[in-house]
């Protein structure tokens, strides 16, 4: 007689309708039956695994925090400081959240609105915290997005984005960070003369009204409509902490209004003359936000506001060698891996300083200016092993800038 086939000691499947069949003392475990034994562990750990991250997030003070945002962040010190207490708060809520204590003051969440020029560091913020926190970050364009029905993104694409930098992992979205950039181009035409987009920035604003307020949305895994079989998957927006960031160009001149006319009201004029009107920013208030023609509904879900400071020249000096992985840190690494000590100058530094400024070129300038001194150098350099060093001093700079055509650079920025 034929000796019995072995057998999945789990499902009971013969070792032919496998795969592989494994062997252990007395049993056999079949391909299938590990994968759905592995499906349960993970599962069981990912509860555990929250509530051991929340723990560890609260381990993080908020002065831990913002030291951590020190290492990538120059300046920018009242948001840096507003923002370490934001997250801090934020998962407090999702820890008492887990705790469903029935009786507990429900703590609101702390999504936060950035209000300063392009280029000073709002991404950056959000990128740091998101990569402080190791949770899934999406990035994305206010300006791109469209009500429901209209030619562009729907807004439920924002959270495909966010699913995608989660590797679709549900839960893990659903603790994520979502950057909207440029929220001040879908303000409404209202009180403000510059802004030009028709009322259909309101109607953005009202999508984005229902994400920012929590909500179970059904999000195209792929996005867009060019898949319309594609299954949905639920995300709840509940606990997604949003940063909404935006230039809000000529908003100055509303803080400048409102703070003349209470300087007026109240007769102090020296009140006024204490006034930092090269920073007009730092004085801005909700209230100055809706003028400019964001809804008051889309203010109020953004509760926690703060500004970023214009990146004046000792600024971009220090961003050009402080954070961690400082833009000449990089050129240093780059050709460290030739070979080559790379060291520039102190006055090179300045120069580059100088000229961002100069071309309003901001912090994203001193990449490009970079790129322009030194392209020439690390085309060539790694040809001539013989070089073991390369140094940048002021007329190598000045040089290789009148050489690389200043105007290619200006005409990109
Ligand atoms: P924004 O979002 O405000 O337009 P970004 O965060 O995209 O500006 O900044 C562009 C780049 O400029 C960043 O990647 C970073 O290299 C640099 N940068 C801007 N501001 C700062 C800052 N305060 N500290 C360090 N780097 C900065």
């Amino acid at each position: 007689m034929a000796k019995e086939e072995m057998r999945c000691s789990f499902c009971g499947r013969p070792k032919s309708d496998t795969s592989i069949l494994i062997a252990g003392v007395d049993a056999h475990i079949c391909d299938r039956c590990v994968e759905q034994a592995y499906g349960i562990v993970i599962e069981e750990e990912e509860g555990v695994e929250f509530e051991n991250l929340s723990k560890e997030l609260l381990l993080r003070k908020p002065m831990e925090i913002r030291s951590f945002l020190d290492d990538y962040v120059i300046g920018q010190e009242q948001t840096k400081k507003v923002m370490s207490v934001a997250v801090y708060n934020h998962y407090k809520r999702l820890l008492q959240e887990k705790e469903q204590d029935d009786d507990a003051v429900e703590i609101e969440k702390s999504n936060i609105l950035m209000v300063g020029q392009t280029g000073t560091g709002k991404t950056l913020v959000a990128k740091t915290i998101a990569r402080m926190l190791d949770v899934p970050l999406a990035i994305v364009d206010a300006t791109v997005l469209t009500e429901a029905g209209y030619v562009g993104e729907d807004v439920e694409g924002i959270l495909t984005k966010l699913l995608q930098a989660a590797d679709y992992d549900v839960e893990k979205a659903e603790r994520g960070i979502i950057f909207i950039d440029e929220i001040d181009k879908v303000a409404r035409k209202g009180d403000n003369p510059s802004i030009t987009r028709d009322v259909s920035g309101e109607g953005v604003q009202q999508a984005l009204l229902k994400l920012l307020e929590g909500s179970i949305v059904n999000v195209p895994p792929k996005g867009g409509r060019k898949h319309p079989d594609q299954k949905f998957i639920e995300v709840d927006t509940k606990n997604i902490l949003f940063v909404a960031g935006g230039a809000f160009d000529g908003i100055e001149r509303i803080i400048s209004k409102r703070l003349n006319f209470q300087a007026v009201g109240y007769g102090s004029s020296k009140e006024n003359e204490q006034l930092d009107r090269e920073n007009l920013m730092q004085y801005i208030i909700p209230k100055d936000v809706k003028d400019f023609g964001l809804i008051p509904e889309i203010i109020g879900r953004l509760p926690v506001l703060t500004h970023m400071d214009p990146l004046d020249r000792k600024t971009l000096r220090a961003i050009l060698t402080e954070p961690k992985n400082a833009l000449i840190k990089q050129y240093e690494k780059l050709f460290e891996m030739d070979g080559i000590a790379f060291t520039i100058t102190d006055e090179a530094l300045d120069c580059i300083v100088d000229k961002a400024l100069e071309y309003k070129l901001g912090a994203r300038g001193l990449r490009s200016l970079c790129e322009a001194i030194l392209t020439d150098a690390m085309y060539e350099l790694p040809s001539q092993t013989e070089v073991k060093e390369f140094c940048v001093d002021l007329e190598y700079t000045q040089n290789a800038l009148n050489k690389n055509l200043m105007q290619r650079l200006q005409a990109a920025s």
